[in-house]
C-alpha cells in the first residue's frame, strides 16, 4: 500500500509542474529559490550600503596594489580595461578620489566638475580606442542597476553593435 506522499492524486500526477518527482517541478522550485535569493541579496545591499569611504577593489587598482591594464590617466580620472569585458572594448573610468561618490545616486552639486571630467575622458578614450563608429557609456547604480563595485565608474563599451533595450 502506498502512502499519500508516494501516490499523488490523479490531477497532480497528470500535471508535470505539480508532480513532486517531476524534473520540471524540481527545476521550477530551484529557479524560484535562485530568484528569491537574488532578490534577498539586492534588498540586503539596499538596506546596508557600504560606508561612503570604505575602500573597494578600485582603490587597490588606483594605488597599483593590484594590476590593471591602464589606458588613460590624468590628475582626476583613471581608466583601465574591465577584467570581464562585455564587448571587444570595455573600459572603466573612475574618479581617482571617490569623495563619497559610491554611485551616481550619491552625487551632490560639488561633484558636477568630476562628473563632467569623467564623461569628457570617456570621449577621449573612445577616440583613442578607435571607436569612431560609436560606443556606449553605462553607469550602473544600486541593486536594481546591478552595481557591484561601490566606487562610481563609467563603463565605456564599443567594438560591436549594441542592442536596445539593454538587459
Ligand atoms: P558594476 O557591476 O559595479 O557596474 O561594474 C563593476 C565592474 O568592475 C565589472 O564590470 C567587473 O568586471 C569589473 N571589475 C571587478 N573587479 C575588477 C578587477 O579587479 N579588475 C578589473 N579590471 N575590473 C574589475
Amino acid at each position: 500500500m502506498s502512502s499519500a506522499s508516494e501516490s499523488p492524486d490523479k490531477a497532480t500526477a497528470n500535471n508535470p509542474l505539480k508532480h513532486p518527482n517531476s524534473r520540471i517541478a524540481v527545476l521550477t522550485s530551484h529557479f524560484t529559490a535562485t530568484m528569491s535569493s537574488e532578490k534577498d541579496a539586492a534588498l540586503a545591499a539596499a538596506a546596508a550600503p557600504p560606508p561612503a569611504d570604505s575602500p573597494t577593489i578600485f582603490d587597490k587598482i588606483i594605488n597599483k596594489e593590484i594590476p590593471a591594464k591602464v589606458v588613460y590617466e590624468d590628475d582626476k580620472v583613471f581608466a583601465f580595461r574591465d577584467i570581464a569585458p562585455q564587448a571587444p572594448t570595455h573600459i572603466l573610468l573612475i574618479p581617482k578620489i571617490k569623495d563619497g561618490l559610491t554611485g551616481l545616486s550619491q552625487a551632490e552639486e560639488r561633484h558636477c566638475e568630476i562628473l563632467g571630467q569623467l564623461l569628457y575622458a570617456a570621449k577621449l578614450v573612445a577616440k583613442q580606442e578607435g571607436l569612431g563608429d560609436g560606443f556606449r557609456v553605462v553607469i550602473n547604480d544600486g541593486p536594481d542597476g546591478s552595481q557591484s563595485v561601490y566606487h562610481l565608474h563609467l563603463h565605456l563599451l564599443g567594438g560591436r553593435q549594441m542592442n536596445w533595450p539593454p538587459g
